[in-house]
């Protein structure tokens, strides 16, 4: 089959125009999950899928689905899609353009009358931003059996109002949750970050998600008046904590490619000028692709967490709150999202991401795959969050290729 080509006049037109739905002055969107806004975005989604030709439905969380035919109706659909909701400062872009570049797929799918053998079915995930109910991405998360229905129904917002009686009455809380089959989930979304544009590549093939591990870490030692106490009496905690903080950003240039690693939070006590701090309290956040690497960055981090508290006789407790294992994504899905960059010419490059998105939870269920576009600066989860046409729709192109290549297009 030669290129299909989209509309991308019409995806940018649509984006556009789902924008204006709690647009910002400052150009950006503010439409947090389940307020009135959301609901306007989920109509607005709603007709453009029927006037395509696609029945809707939505679950018991909300998440919203249009689908389009196949010939097979026996056949799990291929799946794509984002989320609609965004951060109260949000941009334009961010799940909007994983959502319209799937209606794009479907109008221009009936623009070339091509049929395909698996249903193809376009998402809209509840709640993935977690700005106004947490945790982030529990649509999709609830539908991959991650969470459970009755625990993601009854988060509630800072007002104590839960998802499920915001469901209830913008009137988007359907039945069951995770019982619908998927033959393959694509999500295209931009970049968030600024390897793309730095590189100067259109697409990136996203290989997987980061796994990140979690610590908060106690070095005590013991306070002690800063002046009559003597430098080699000391056990100065700040002292040990400052040694920690370069090993941390040390063990993160080491692990390259792909590693992450962050001090985020630091709490010294008793945090008075004139008092030898007595003990210290700080977060780490560790991230990489790959779990045997990440168990390395672990090890190097305790060693260097021992040596650091021995540095400056202090005792060290180290407690891991969270471990959200690396993602790889499938790899039929994600060679189909690089013979799409291939075929239309796009120039590429294998990409982790190193943010959250439904993709994730959705590669626990279905053979998943994901297609990032550039964002200037790589600046997103802010009202200036920019992308250009160009970028989008060799996106979209992408997209259109891995959906009729999995879902079996004539
Ligand atoms: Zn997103």
């Amino acid at each position: 089959m030669k290129n299909l080509t989209i509309d991308g006049k019409r995806l940018w037109d649509s984006l556009r125009e789902m924008a204006r739905i709690g647009a910002t002055e400052k150009g950006g969107n503010c439409r947090l999950a389940l307020t009135d806004l959301d609901r306007e975005s989920r109509e607005l989604f709603v007709r453009w899928a029927e006037e395509a030709g696609c029945t809707t439905g939505f679950d018991a969380m909300g998440n919203l689905f249009a689908r389009r035919p196949g010939r097979d109706p026996d056949m799990a659909p291929v799946m794509t899609g984002s989320h609609l909701d965004s951060q109260p400062t949000g941009g334009k872009f961010d799940g909007a353009y994983g959502v319209l570049a799937g209606l794009e797929v479907l109008r221009s799918l009936n623009d070339h009358g091509i049929e395909t053998d698996a249903p193809v079915e376009v998402v809209v995930w509840t709640n993935e931003e977690g700005s106004r109910f947490a945790p982030a991405m529990i649509g999709s998360g609830a539908f991959a059996g991650v969470f459970d229905l009755d625990y993601a129904q009854g988060r509630s917002d800072a007002d104590g109002v839960t998802i499920g009686a915001e469901l209830d009455r913008i009137g988007y809380k359907g039945e069951g949750c995770g019982d619908r089959p998927v033959g393959a989930y694509f999500e295209a979304h931009i970049e968030q970050g600024p390897i793309l544009e730095a590189e100067e590549k259109t697409i990136g093939v996203v290989t997987g998600a980061q796994g990140q591990r979690w610590y908060e870490v106690t070095l005590t030692g013991q306070e002690a008046h800063a002046g009559p106490t003597p430098m080699a009496r000391r056990k100065d905690a700040v002292v040990g904590a400052s040694q920690l903080v370069q090993a941390i950003n040390k063990i993160g240039h080491d692990f390259q490619p792909d590693a992450c690693t962050t001090v985020g939070m630091l709490q010294v006590h008793p945090n008075s000028r004139n008092v030898i701090p007595g003990s210290v309290w700080l977060t780490v956040d560790l991230r990489h692709p790959d779990d045997a690497r990440l168990a390395e960055m672990d090890r190097a981090f305790r060693q260097a967490a021992e040596a650091a508290a021995e540095g400056a006789g202090l005792t060290v407790v180290i407690e891991e709150i969270w471990h959200f294992g690396a993602t790889p994504f499938d790899e039929t899905c994600v060679a189909a999202v690089r013979a799409g960059a291939e075929r239309y010419g796009h120039s590429h490059r294998d990409i982790v991401s190193g943010a959250g998105h439904d993709a994730v939870y959705m590669a626990r269920v279905a053979p998943t795959g994901m297609i990032f576009v550039p964002c200037e600066d790589g600046i997103s989860h802010n009202e200036i969050e920019n992308a250009t046409p160009e970028h989008l729709t060799a996106g979209c192109e992408v997209l259109m290729h891995a959906i009729v290549e999995t879902a079996g297009g004539r």
